[in-house]
């Protein structure tokens, strides 16, 4: 069966006019809607003017710098796939890319290859998530609905980023598996992570205090030198 999938629109948030204007050039030949900022507040103007499948920001930016607009997008949509350009393969600017909410980054100079790929993944990943209808998945007393992003345990609605909520259902669809920190950062973050970051340690505490830490029943458990796993 032959389905026809709608033009899927970006926002990309970029200050070097050249870079910009050859990303847009290349996303437009490639069949999608793109809109061009030079200047972070007007980003985020467009960004609460129109409606965006994904956004690609620049991390040094007039106006309001990428992480801030990431945090201040990731404040309207926990969902919407956001990749963050940078100049610097520096550990620190992914890890605060990734705590404003960004789901990859790719490093400047790229190949435009590169970054095609990563929109064709990401977007690919919310269509599929936007189709199933009462999905949910369970572990303990914990659920995760699949469709509106919500998460309760108990009786208790737990809100968390789009990185935690990814994390977590990695984690519930392994339930009582013990998963390395390899295995996380290929699923969950997509990418083989430099073998010293901490950036899922850093991640599985966030989740630890959101779900775990004012129930008795810890679900989220640490094996020592493997990794870890949610038990129900
Ligand atoms: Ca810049």
């Amino acid at each position: 069966m032959l389905t026809t999938v709608a033009e899927r629109s970006i926002l990309l948030v970029e200050d070097e006019q050249k870079i910009a204007d050859a990303l847009k050039l290349g996303l437009t030949e490639n069949g999608y809607e793109v809109d061009v900022a030079y200047d972070g507040a007007i980003g985020m103007k467009l960004f609460n003017k129109q409606q965006y499948d994904l956004v690609i920001l620049d991390i040094n930016l007039p106006g309001m710098n990428g992480y801030e607009l990431c945090r201040a997008v990731r404040a309207k949509d926990n969902n919407i796939p956001v990749i963050m350009l940078t100049a610097l393969n520096a550990l620190t600017d992914k890890i605060e890319g990734y705590d404003a909410g960004a789901d990859d980054y790719i490093v400047k100079p790229f190949e435009f290859k590169e970054l095609l790929l990563k929109v064709r993944v990401l977007l690919k990943r919310t269509s599929q998530q936007n189709i199933p209808v009462g999905n949910f998945l369970k572990a303990d007393e914990l659920e995760i609905n699949l469709d509106s992003k919500e998460v309760k345990r108990g009786n208790i609605a737990i809100q968390l980023t789009a990185k935690e909520f990814q994390l977590l259902e990695y984690l519930v669809r392994n339930k009582n598996k013990v998963v390395s920190r390899a295995d996380i950062a290929l699923n969950v973050w997509e990418i083989d992570f430099d073998t010293n970051t901490n950036v899922i340690d850093v991640y599985i505490n966030y989740l630890r205090n959101k779900i775990d830490k004012r129930f008795n029943k810890k679900l989220i458990q640490t094996q020592v030198g493997m990794g870890y796993v949610l038990r129900d």
